[in-house]
């Protein structure tokens, strides 16, 4: 990871708190209007991210998986998926599954991914800034500014845009 993203991290950290309250804040905002704004922001933004220098979040963050992430990446590793499971797979007392180790075993030292054409759901939609629901997931929005510097900059652009325009209702 670069100083630069170290940085936007260390500033995530500070601006933790302000953030959920922020969040809070934007639930009257039109999801219409605002999806459309994140989509373009979320666009910007990973369009300068360079993920390759980065890979904090296979550093750091194991993904949920899913019964057909372990069912597809066992099958294309030769192994059952019960055999997958207890060499690669955390259950817990919810019965979330997630990878049980950090950084992932999957991650090489490029920081590319063996498996990237059938990687976890979950590892796909990271760090879940384009999705519909977006405004509405406070804490897990917060928790990925501090992880990923690309998530801590559309947060900060989408904070600017809707105080410039007033797209609250
Ligand atoms: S998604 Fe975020 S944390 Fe993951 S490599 Fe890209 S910038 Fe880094
Ligand atoms: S499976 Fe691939 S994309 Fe997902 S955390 Fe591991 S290395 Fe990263």
């Amino acid at each position: 990871m670069t100083e630069a993203d170290q940085n936007l991290l260390l500033k995530a950290k500070d601006s933790k708190k302000e953030n959920e309250i922020w969040f809070r804040t934007i639930r009257n905002v039109k999801t219409d209007t605002l999806h459309d704004t994140i989509i373009s922001i979320h666009q910007e933004v990973f369009a300068k991210t360079d993920c390759m220098t980065c890979a904090n979040c296979c550093k750091t963050s194991p993904p949920l998986l899913t019964n057909e992430d372990i069912n597809r990446i066992s099958k294309s590793m030769g192994i059952s998926a019960k055999q997958f499971t207890k060499s690669y797979v955390l259950q817990d007392f919810n019965g979330e599954k997630t990878f049980n180790i950090v950084p992932c075993k999957f991650l090489q030292s490029d920081n590319t991914c063996s498996i990237y054409d059938i990687r976890p759901e979950a590892c796909r939609r990271y760090p879940h800034t384009d999705e519909m629901e977006y405004p509405k997931r406070t804490h897990l929005n917060v928790s990925n500014t501090l992880v990923c510097p690309a998530a801590y900059n559309i947060l900060e652009k989408l904070k600017s845009v809707i105080h410039q325009h007033d797209l609250r209702i």
